[in-house]
């Protein structure tokens, strides 16, 4: 008879969860999985897919004036905020179906609400009696959006509820200079809406290449996004319909609406996670070794809840490692040190590996390609939008140490990319690759001008 009900217990059915559990059912475990809210997590009921749908849908009102520059009479525009959003919640509810599918054809069961941490190999549904044990626990649980204590913060949304407004404000104030913010900035902005977007520091998205800081401040200023930095919200207050913003340096602002995108806490307030043992962090996290086992044996955890690297495809990573490991036999640990991304800010941007900054850090010397240009497609359509691109690479051994773009289709590229990256290629093996023409992305095999000019850091 088994010691426990379950070999496997998964708190949490987002990215990292789901997989998680459905490897570790496919290996032969039992596995059940809890979640509180809607099977998908964050990224695909209320983070990456809903906001790429609505980037999408942001990016049409200047595919509308580009197309007069290719002889295209687009006649009156008119937007429907009401449509997008249920036709966005639509296209959730399928993939909330397929995700639930998934998990059942795994035959791993499903058990809604929330779960705590009793101890070790125990766990408490909300709302059921009987308690559940399991040889192992995963948490999975995600993180939150974290909100300043400010007066009037009540009056402020996340992205939690932008993805649900009843109505598209004519005006808006989004604080912070992350992901979340320069993205949800360009999706106002495209949709018509006065936007402004607030950075507390002297230049938003810290931790990115100095370039990219700079290049998409300017470009997202010339979008006619008000970008004040060294700004922030003192309070909130709301009068006769509207929000007055007082700012740190004294200046009052109307607006209709105030989405807050200042980072995510770890979701374990509360999970009984430390009462059972398990060591958390400064932030919440939970604190793990590199096969994502915490201070207690028997509890796992993956993704954000762990802080390490806060984005899905490193948490459905860290899920299917974990899987293997345990279940599967093998031993697969996640190396997160070279990890491609993308941000849907409007240019986009793709980066996949050091920054300049941190690599004249780490090496002695390093060589700076970088190009900065206007894609063809904006010689008819008249955009003054720049598409900009640059290597960073080891001066010794040739190593392409970094690729950071910024332009249409940013993303896309920096995936392939970072196959290169990641293989550590060099220089001369990007030289050697024929360029694909006309492309933007055949600049990256075709740059061969070390850049000369002195490095002007963007102060921190
Ligand atoms: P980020 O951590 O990326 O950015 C938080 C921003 O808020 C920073 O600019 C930070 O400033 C600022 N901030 C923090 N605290 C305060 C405060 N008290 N007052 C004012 N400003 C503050 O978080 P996001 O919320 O943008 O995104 C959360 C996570 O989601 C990210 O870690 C990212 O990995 C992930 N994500 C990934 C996406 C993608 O892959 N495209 C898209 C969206 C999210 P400072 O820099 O000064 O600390």
């Amino acid at each position: 008879m088994a010691e426990y009900d379950y070999d496997l217990f998964v708190i949490g059915a987002g990215s990292g969860g789901v997989r998680a559990a459905r490897i570790a059912a496919n290996y032969g475990a039992k596995v059940a999985v809890a979640e509180e809210y809607r099977v998908g997590g964050t990224c695909v009921i209320r983070g990456c897919v809903p906001k790429k749908l609505f980037v999408y849908a942001s990016h049409f009102s200047d595919d509308f004036e580009d197309a007069a520059g290719f002889g295209w009479t687009v006649g009156e525009t008119k937007f429907d905020w009401k449509t997008l959003v249920s036709r966005k919640d639509k296209e959730i509810d399928r993939l909330n179906g397929i995700y639930i599918r998934n998990l059942e054809k795994a035959g791993v069961e499903i058990i809604d609400g929330r779960a705590t941490v009793k101890d070790a190999h125990t766990i408490q549904i909300d709302g059921h009696e009987r308690e559940i044990t399991a040889e192992r626990i995963l948490v999975a649980v995600g993180a939150t959006p974290f909100l300043p204590d400010i007066p009037g913060i009540e009056h402020a949304i996340t992205s939690n509820e932008a993805f649900h407004l009843e109505e598209l404000p004519r005006r808006v104030v989004v604080v912070g200079g992350g992901y979340i913010a320069v993205e949800f900035a360009g999706i106002f902005n495209g949709l018509g809406v006065e936007t402004m977007q607030l950075y507390r520091g002297p230049l938003f998205m810290r931790g990115f290449d100095d370039d990219l800081r700079d290049l998409l401040s300017e470009e997202m200023t010339k979008k006619g996004i008000d970008l004040r930095m060294n700004s922030d919200i003192v309070s909130i207050e709301k009068k006769d319909g509207e929000l007055h913003l007082t700012l740190n340096d004294g200046d009052t602002i109307s607006t209709d609406c105030v989405m807050y995108a200042t980072g995510r806490v770890p979701n374990t307030k509360g999970l009984g996670l430390e009462e059972a043992g398990v060591k958390l962090g400064m932030a919440g996290e939970v604190v793990v070794d590199e096969y994502s086992q915490s201070s207690v044996e028997s509890i796992y955890a993956v993704g954000d809840v762990t802080d390490r690297a806060n984005l899905t495809p490193v948490a459905i990573r860290e899920g299917h490692a974990f899987a293997d490991t345990v279940y599967g036999g093998k031993d697969v640990k996640v190396d997160h040190s070279i990890i491609p991304t993308a941000i849907f800010s409007q240019p986009e941007m793709g980066t996949v590996g050091l920054t300049e900054a941190q690599a004249r850090e780490q090496y002695d010397e390093v060589d700076i390609y970088k190009t900065a240009f206007r894609a063809l497609k904006n010689t008819l359509s008249d955009s003054q939008e720049r598409t900009f691109m640059k290597l960073i690479v080891d001066a010794r051994s040739d190593k392409v140490l970094g690729v950071h773009i910024m332009g249409s289709g940013a993303g896309e590229v920096i995936q392939a990319i970072g196959i290169a990256v990641t293989m550590g290629a060099t220089k001369a093996q990007f030289d050697a690759t024929i360029a694909v023409h006309p492309t933007a992305a055949e600049e990256l095999v075709t740059m061969k001008e070390k850049w000369q000019a002195p490095v002007i850091k963007a102060a921190d």
